[in-house]
């Protein structure tokens, strides 16, 4: 296993200059860290302002992470098959956000995938292929469908005793939506918030600079860029096989599961997903991670201004191919920026 940042802030910020200064700050959340990067006039302003956010990114680490006994996600998991879970509202919101997501993708993405990860081992670090019978057993309790809700009684409740919510897909996105809540009511207006690798929000832009400068990693480097984006008021996810997997035989085997198969996704090494929404970005890059540039096709016709990076295997070993689309329906607010840097991209966005 190993554990690679995807995105890292350019290093070649604007130093500070007159009255504005740069402030940042990292907090360990959710198994990875958050990072947050702001200009402004009052560093102990800021300083209070980021410890807001770290707080309510721990709020939402301590309601929704499945491997929190006492979390309400862990809550629902143990009750909800039995009888009906009443869900706090912004949970029940999310959990619905992430079933209409299954709906709209036939089900590539999939919170109930939780079972199935466990059996090839990626919770524990311990990765297995696991028999055939295994598999066909588990999808049979796999899938949005086993979920119920009830938006009038707001409650969840699950028709198979091994159904499980598993939202480390999305929940990352939403926690960094959250946090440029928080930072917008307080009048900060340029700020970089990112939760490790999988994705970031640029607020505003670094000042006297038209867009925040992100940079994409190269598949198999690490240490290499693939593509730099400008991001203004606009957020970016990455999903990649190289974040966990393992190897056996030769073959590599990632973290993210095609529920048509109960198998790794395969023909991808990484997506990234533009959206002004970091919850649908994050929802998004898993969910085209697995289907693939010609089967999303219908998502990129039912929702408006995404901007879509396939980076697919080449022709040679260790080589990638990118391809690059964008939603049917694309026409960006004038204070939102997304764009690819590097000229090969000039023609498609
Ligand atoms: P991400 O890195 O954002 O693509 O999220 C990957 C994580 O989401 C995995 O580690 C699993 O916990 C979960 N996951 C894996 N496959 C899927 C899937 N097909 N749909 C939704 N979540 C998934
Ligand atoms: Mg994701």
């Amino acid at each position: 296993m190993q554990l690679e940042p995807a995105l890292t802030p350019s290093s070649d910020l604007p130093n500070n200059n007159n009255s504005t200064f740069r402030y940042q700050d990292s907090h360990d959340a959710m198994g990875t860290t958050f990072d947050l990067a702001a200009y402004g006039a009052d560093g102990e302003f800021l300083a209070a302002v980021f410890n807001e956010v770290f707080e309510e990114i721990d709020r939402l680490e301590q309601q929704m992470s499945k491997f929190r006994y006492e979390s309400e996600i862990s809550h629902i998991n143990r009750n909800a098959s039995r009888h009906s879970i009443m869900v706090e509202p912004k949970l029940f919101g999310l959990i619905q956000c992430a079933l209409r997501v299954s709906a709209q993708t036939d089900g590539a993405f999939d919170i109930t995938i939780g079972p199935l990860m466990k059996s090839w081992g990626f919770f524990r670090h311990q990765g297995r292929v696991p028999g055939d019978g295994e598999i066909g057993e588990i999808l049979k309790s796999t899938g949005h469908m086993h979920v119920k809700s009830d938006s009038a009684a707001r409650t969840v409740r699950f028709d198979h005793e091994r159904v499980e919510l598993d939202l480390g897909a999305l929940a990352k996105g939403y926690a960094l939506d959250r946090a440029v809540e928080i930072l917008r009511g307080y009048c900060v207006t340029s700020a970089l918030v990112s939760s490790g690798m999988s994705s970031i929000y640029a607020l505003g832009s670094p000042p006297g600079e038209r867009a925040w400068e992100i940079k994409l990693r190269d598949p198999f480097d690490a240490a290499k860029a693939a593509d730099a984006i400008l991001l203004k008021n606009c957020s970016i996810s990455t999903s990649g096989n190289y974040v966990r997997f393992f190897k056996l035989d030769g073959k590599t085997y990632s973290h993210i599961i095609n529920p048509a198969t109960g198998w790794p996704a395969e023909g991808m090494l990484s997506t990234a997903v533009a959206s002004v929404d970091t919850t649908e970005s994050e929802a998004l890059s898993t969910a085209l991670y697995v289907l693939g540039p010609e089967r999303a096709a219908q998502i990129l016709a039912g929702r408006p201004n995404l901007s879509v990076v396939y980076y697919q295997p080449g022709d040679k070993p260790e080589t990638f191919k990118r391809v690059a689309a964008r939603s049917s329906s694309f026409n960006l607010p004038p204070d939102v920026v997304a764009e690819i840097k590097w000229p090969w991209y000039r023609s498609v966005f």
